[in-house]
């Protein structure tokens, strides 16, 4: 088994096998670029040693052999007393996962060693006496679990006695004294001393890269990441190059473009005199990239050609690190680098432009949270507004309102009218109504799986977690932050999307690309780029994608909103929403009827209405596909709460007012009570049990469509049965509905077609028998995931889902993205027993999963005709689509 590969043997393709840190080295070997040379042992080696608890047969021997040949490149032996070869050992695993592993640098130091070391150094001492302290205090933190303040305060200690803050104070006497407390410190802990076998130090450093994959916060981070557990991670083994050597060296990173808005240029930082680590613990001030250009122009021009040549090859942004050692570029690290959404679309276009990727593979560099992402109202953020704090962006968007520390105070202020933002430690679930009260809500504790995070994301509400800076004192309804207190009823803006959290109100505007899919912004000639690179890969995904995309929508504002957001037709119109408002009491002389006529009247008096909604529906669409769905909810949702009406009819009692009706309607609601309402008498049960309720509706919708005819408006009504769990309740709705159709057409040219819901499971579960009397299906992939799973969809998610993320239950709510291996497995059989039993049967679905990227994945693989989602979503819906096909 090859554990074991040299960076020349390497590509970038090996990320599995390598991790990206190794995979990338070894491209650039390959490119011929100055890597310093080194091995990479793979996530293989790493896998095994977790499982066993040692390291795999043979591994010591390929690293031996691997150890013997860099030897031989760089002409030095690992430690040896008079010219050492010094090397890193660094993680790497296939996802970067920036800081959460171990890295041992200057391996190979020891009592002699330091002495050949300064040699090399062109006798300076205090750089070898420096590295070789470094070495002990990482070596003995990361490999050997000893408490890192006991290395700081001897630092410290040693920098008191000089009377100096500053590290490079210290000379070499001091350290070399310091590296003798540090051995001290080492053994004190291990109870030996500390290596001075530079061939142990490398196994021993090699283990601890392995073991780092099971830290506590690297396990955090991949979950949170949703990044696999049992990846492992490679160890590359580099010869170390220093850039700490004097003012001829240096350390670096640098961008190919600018990773914020994707714009060209030269983007970094430059750190002269300094190691890597100096440059993330911002001991000293790093200059602009630009600036290397005076202080070293040879390396810079080098270093410029090889950010352009590594951009052509990889046909992307890279991010890279660098050192130079005394005037000699090395390239340290490179990858494909992270950057904002706004960034991701605008580079696409670039590349397209430049011809280094085609449309299609822009399509797949961008994805539609990205794309939701630019749809959020942003901040208008100039000087004047610095971040006091930097969380967690755990649900996008752009909040401003007064702080509030108590969910009771959230609904209280937020009932006077006034925006707010729920600032906590943590939320639970006691929180919930103070949060649906807030524009957002801003904790000090939690990740993106935290209570907060899921709930918020789950209303759609901006929410920031995990703002550590901030230091709340509920009781006294405070919170300090970077010198500020932040009193009840200041006011503050969080945003959701970066995590930064500003004082005052900050100047909301609205999003540019929303303004270019209203129509608003031309992309022809506006000069935006980002509306530009939007409207050219929507486009290639509109060409493109095998799955339509509709709305959901109930009224013509939404319609119409929708169809410029490019809706090709309505996929669920819930018609209960046009039974409320001034209409309810239309519904309480239906549902307190006592009589046939009384019913009657009350259905004749809603005809009207129902009707002049669906004209204004189909003329809006335009003779695009409307989906109207007969009334699926329990009809008391329609009726008061039983504890108010109960207080209405005794304080009328009280009053000596006359109380007949409230008393009815009290009756009413008792009579209608129900334990599980969404398991009750609701969707095509309605139509089955109360007598003119369906045919009402059905009437309307044609009614409307003949209208339309006349008026010279095509419209495509499709009529569909909620709720229905076997043939035979369709069938019975069907057979009325279609007697009502064709007493309506009469002779005008309208069709109407009749269909079903498939949200229950046992309708997926005979889709074949159900098809036999459905014209379409689409699914109602809530219920089914609430049937399916048995969770009650209004409960759960605040409840207890966290609990299930933490314990990777699942991944991501199922009511947010399509459970495909259960929920799914339902979709895929009602799908193809549906179709086995009508060809050509059309088949959508309109739960919220129908605007989820993953969902949209799922359901093009299922082979569905279309996705139906809110306005809002069909962008991404379309987007997502386009890429599932290319
Ligand atoms: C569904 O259940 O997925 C659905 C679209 O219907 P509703 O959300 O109205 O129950
Ligand atoms: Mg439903």
């Amino acid at each position: 088994h090859k554990y074991v590969y040299d960076f020349a043997e390497g590509n970038k393709d090996l990320k599995d096998l390598l991790g990206g840190k190794g995979a990338n080295l070894a491209e650039m070997t390959n490119l011929g670029l100055p890597v310093p040379p080194g091995f990479t042992i793979t996530t293989e080696a790493c896998k095994a040693y977790l499982a066993t608890g040692s390291v795999p047969a043979g591994l010591a021997d390929q690293i031996a052999t691997h150890l013997a040949a860099l030897e031989r490149e760089m002409g030095r032996r690992l430690g040896d007393p008079d010219d050492p070869l010094l090397v890193s050992v660094r993680s790497g695993a296939k996802f970067s996962m920036p800081g959460m592993m171990e890295t041992v640098l200057n391996v190979g130091l020891n009592d002699r060693s330091v002495v050949g070391l300064a040699a090399q150094a062109g006798g300076n001492e205090r750089f070898a006496w420096d590295s070789y302290r470094r070495l002990i205090q990482m070596f003995g933190k990361t490999v050997c679990d000893v408490p890192g303040e006991e290395f700081e305060h001897a630092l410290d200690e040693a920098k008191r006695a000089r009377g100096t803050t500053d590290d490079l104070d210290l000379d070499a006497a001091d350290l070399r004294e310091l590296v003798g407390t540090y051995k001290k410190i080492f053994s004190k802990h291990t109870g030996r001393e500390f290596p001075q076998e530079p061939r142990e130090q490398l196994d021993l450093a090699v283990r601890a890269v392995f073991d780092s994959w099971n830290a506590e916060r690297a396990v955090v981070y991949r979950r949170q990441e949703r990044i696999p557990a049992d990846l492992g991670t490679a160890v590359n083994v580099v010869a170390m190059v220093f850039g700490n050597l004097g003012a001829d060296s240096g350390t670096g990173v640098a961008f190919t473009r600018d990773p914020a808005s994707g714009v060209q240029g030269i983007y970094g930082d430059y750190l002269a005199n300094a190691q890597g680590e100096d440059v993330v613990a911002g001991i000293r001030n790093t200059v602009p990239l630009q600036e290397l250009e005076r202080i070293d122009k040879e390396s810079y021009d080098e270093l410029l050609d090889y950010m352009a040549r590594l951009e052509r090859h990889y046909r992307d942004l890279c991010d890279i690190e660098f050192t130079i050692e005394r005037g000699k570029l090395w390239m340290l690290q490179t990858r494909v680098g992270k950057r904002t959404a706004a960034a991701a679309f605008v580079i696409a276009g670039q590349l397209v432009d430049e011809g280094l990727v085609d449309l299609d593979e822009a399509l797949h560099r961008v994805n539609g949270a990205q794309l939701a992402q630019l749809m959020f109202p942003r901040f208008q953020l100039d000087h004047e507004f610095q971040p006091v704090a930097t969380g967690i962006g755990a649900s996008p968007g752009a909040a401003v309102g007064k702080v509030v520390f108590t969910s009771a105070r959230a609904v209280e202020l937020a009932a006077e009218g006034e925006p707010v933002i729920l600032v906590r430690r943590e939320t639970n679930p006691d929180d919930l109504n103070g949060m649906i009260a807030a524009k957002g809500i801003l904790t000090s504790r939690g990740g993106k799986t935290s209570h907060a995070a899921v709930v918020a994301r789950g209303m759609g509400k901006t929410c920031v977690s995990g703002a550590d800076e901030l230091d709340i004192d509920v009781p006294k309804r405070r919170f300090v932050v970077a010198g500020h207190t932040v009193t009840e009823g200041d006011v503050i803006s969080i945003d959701g999307t970066t995590g930064k959290v500003y004082l005052g109100e900050v100047p909301v505007m609205p999003s540019e690309v929303v303004r270019y899919f209203e129509g608003e912004v031309d992309p022809a000639t506006t000069n935006d780029a980002l509306v530009r690179a939007v409207h050219r890969i929507m486009s290639h995904a509109d060409a493109n994608r095998r799955l339509a995309v509709r709305t959901n929508a109930d009224t013509a504002a939404d319609a119409a909103r929708a169809r410029r957001f490019g809706a090709e037709g309505i996929g669920l119109c819930r018609t209960e929403h046009m039974f409320l408002g001034d209409r309810r009491e239309l519904v309480e002389r239906l549902i307190l009827a006592r009589d046939p006529a009384e019913r009657d009247d009350a259905l004749a008096a809603l005809l009207p209405l129902q009707r002049a909604d669906f004209v204004e529906i189909f003329r809006e669409m335009d003779g695009l596909p409307v989906t109207v769905r007969l009334i699926d909810p329990p009809l008391h949702e329609f009726l008061p709460p039983l504890e108010q009406l109960a207080v209405n009819v005794a304080v009328a009692q009280e009053r000596g007012e006359d109380v007949a009706k409230e008393e009815a309607l009290l009756a009413a609601v008792r009579r209608m009570h129900e334990e599980n309402p969404m398991l009750g008498l609701r969707g095509v049960r309605l139509g089955l049990v109360i007598p003119g309720l369906f045919a009402m509706q059905v009437r309307a919708i044609t009614e409307a469509a003949v209208e339309c005819a006349r008026q010279g408006v095509r419209s495509c009504p499709e009529i569909m049965v909620p709720l229905v769990g076997a043939v035979q309740e369709l069938e019975t709705v069907r057979t009325e509905a279609e007697r009502i159709i064709a007493e309506v057409v009469g002779g005008s040219d309208v069709d109407v077609l009749i269909g079903t819901m498939i949200e229950v499971p046992r309708a997926a579960l005979t889709a074949g028998q159900i098809a036999e009397a459905a014209e379409f299906f689409s699914f109602g992939t809530n219920d089914l995931t609430q049937m399916g799973w048995g969770f009650s969809r209004d409960d759960v998610e605040g409840a207890f889902f966290w609990r299930y993320l933490e314990l990777g239950i699942f991944g991501i709510s199922p009511f947010e993205s399509i459970d495909a291996d259960g929920i799914g497995r339902l979709v895929r059989i009602a799908a193809e027993e549906g179709r086995a039993a009508r060809p050509g049967l059309k088949i959508g679905v309109c739960g919220e999963h129908g605007g989820d990227p993953d969902s949209v994945h799922f359901f093009h693989s299922v082979g569905l005709d279309y996705v139906s989602c809110s306005p809002f979503r069909v962008p991404v819906a379309r987007l997502e689509a386009g890429r599932a096909a290319v």
